[in-house]
């Protein structure tokens, strides 16, 4: 399909495609496809009431009827996943598998957020106090306000909005300016289900479009209760103390420096297959991709032959193309920032294997490069960086105490994983003295997490869990009832008030 066919079968109008201030370029080509309008700063506040509007009606729908909304959907995702996969490709850049890949995680988190609107339940708890029940209460908590990254475009937004409205909360989505369109392709598809379900109040979903300064009214308005920011460590660290300062809950999903510890009992095959599908799928651009392979020095020389062999023969270019596996960097910024850290790599002793532009086979004005593969004597600052591109630098080990160690030693906390057959590698690797990261896994990589699972990091990746498990309890607040049905007033912890 070409560029406009896409466009169309995503519902996008040439009025909302032309005349507005923000271009969007695609990164398999770097066309400008569109000038969307952007939201203005000053609407922000109308936006918002409209949302605390929104709030007083849902907050009383029962949540199995709000789960119902999120069914529908979880539908017209399936019936959309084709053109919305296609428009990822052409936005983001994602091969046409990950494009789809990402609608699908989509639909599973409908799914999950449907079940979920019948399980919304809290404790009941033995009070010390005779004729008395204790028990805890979730309540919807007001607008979620979502503010998401170019890399994972809709399914950010999918996590966030399936979980706060069957909570009761509405949503205000700010994609980020790279990727408005498939933003406004998921507003669509979310208005055909709006339909369908027929009495959701006005203002229950909004979508606003435009840089940070958009972003910015949501971070500061005391009626946005909720911020959910996805981005990067920088983003956070200015979003984060806003929202703290104002007695906000954000939800912080920051970038991660994630590694890969491989033992000498590992199983060389899968890690193999493993590092390739984590460290380059998606060029590199996903939060949890591996960027650091920690290799006991045992296997670290036959590690780095087979890799740069398997890279060597990754087909790289038009992501549209079914046998392409790494398609371009997002623009060509990206592709700078990736060539200028291979040289300071470099300058601090790394030997660099690829990690060079390509030109040749690949659409002309998109950033397109070969992975890059760097041996490097230590754990470096650059290395501890989070370069948003396919690096992935390889270091020894002896003991798994100084595996740990490296693994440990970088300010992010998002994802991680050992590859070994060893049970007390494995189990000491999950332990409290093991990884300090959200996700840890075993003979898995670190990317491509279920949603089954709660999502999220630690350190200056932020702290915050969207998904799967319990996130939702980052949706709504606790409400703790005490009961009393005697016809005393007995005071806890023994305490007399006679009078
Ligand atoms: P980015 O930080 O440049 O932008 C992310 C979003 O934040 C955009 O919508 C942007 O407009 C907005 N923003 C930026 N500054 C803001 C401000 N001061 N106030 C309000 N909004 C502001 O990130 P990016 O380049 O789009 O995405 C890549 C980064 O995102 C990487 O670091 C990656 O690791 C991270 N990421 C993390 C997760 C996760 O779940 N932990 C998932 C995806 C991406």
């Amino acid at each position: 399909m070409t560029h406009a066919e896409i466009l169309k079968a995503n519902g996008l109008s040439q009025a909302e495609l032309t005349g507005g201030t923000l271009a969007v370029r695609s990164p398999i080509d770097g066309e400008v496809v569109a000038h969307v309008h952007e939201t203005d700063a000053g609407d922000m506040p109308a936006i918002i009431a409209k949302s605390q509007e929104a709030f007083r009606a849902w907050r009383t729908v029962p949540a199995p009827r709000r789960g119902e909304l999120v069914r529908l959907l979880g539908e017209e995702l399936r019936a959309s996943k084709e053109a919305l996969g296609a428009l990822v490709t052409l936005e983001a850049g994602k091969i046409t598998s990950e494009g789809l890949g990402e609608v699908q995680e989509m639909i599973d988190i409908c799914d999950f957020a449907v079940g979920l609107s019948r399980q919304i339940y809290g404790l009941t708890i033995a009070s010390e106090r005779p004729s008395h029940r204790m028990m805890e209460t979730w309540h919807p908590m007001g607008p979620c306000g979502i503010i998401s990254a170019f890399n994972f475009p809709v399914a950010v937004w999918s996590w966030n909005a399936a979980l706060a409205l069957v909570c009761g909360d509405p949503v205000i989505w700010k994609p980020s300016e790279k990727t408005p369109l498939t933003a406004m392709a998921s507003m669509k598809i979310m208005e055909r289900a709006l339909a369908r379900f027929g009495d959701a109040p006005e203002g229950l979903v909004q979508l606003v479009i435009g840089g940070p300064a958009v972003g910015e009214a949501l971070v500061a308005s005391k009626d946005v209760p909720i911020l959910s920011a996805t981005g990067s460590t920088r983003m956070g660290s200015i979003v984060g103390p806003k929202v703290a300062a104002r007695w906000g809950r954000p939800i912080l999903e920051l970038g991660g420096n994630n590694a890969m510890i491989v033992a000498p009992s590992a199983d060389l095959d899968m890690a193999v297959r493993a590092i390739a599908f984590s460290a380059v799928g998606t060029a590199g651009q996903r939060c949890t991709t591996l960027r650091r392979l920690i290799a006991h020095n045992s296997v670290r020389a036959e590690l780095v032959e087979r890799l740069t062999k398997a890279y060597a023969s990754l087909p790289i270019g038009d992501p549209r193309r079914a046998t392409t596996l790494i398609g371009p960097l997002v623009d060509h910024a990206s592709r700078d920032r990736m060539l200028a850290q291979i040289e300071k790599a470099r300058a601090e002793g790394g030997t660099v294997h690829g990690g060079q532009t390509v030109t040749d086979g690949v659409p002309q004005g998109g950033a397109y490069i070969s992975p890059a593969l760097i041996e490097m004597p230590q754990q470096t600052d650059t290395v501890r960086e989070e370069t948003f591109a396919p690096i992935l630098y390889v270091m020894g080990y002896d003991t798994l105490d100084e595996a740990l160690a490296i693994q440990n030693d970088v300010p992010q906390g998002l994802s991680s994983c050992i590859f070994t057959l060893n049970m007390r590698e494995a189990e000491t690797f999950l332990s409290a003295a093991g990884s300090d990261c959200g996700i840890a896994n075993v003979n898995i990589g670190p990317s491509g997490a279920e949603i089954g699972g709660a999502f999220g990091g630690e350190k200056e990746t932020g702290g915050g869990r969207e998904s799967g498990s319990d996130a939702w309890k980052g949706y709504m607040r606790r409400q703790t009832n005490t009961i009393n049905y005697g016809a005393t007033l007995p005071l806890a912890q023994g305490v007399k008030f006679d009078f």
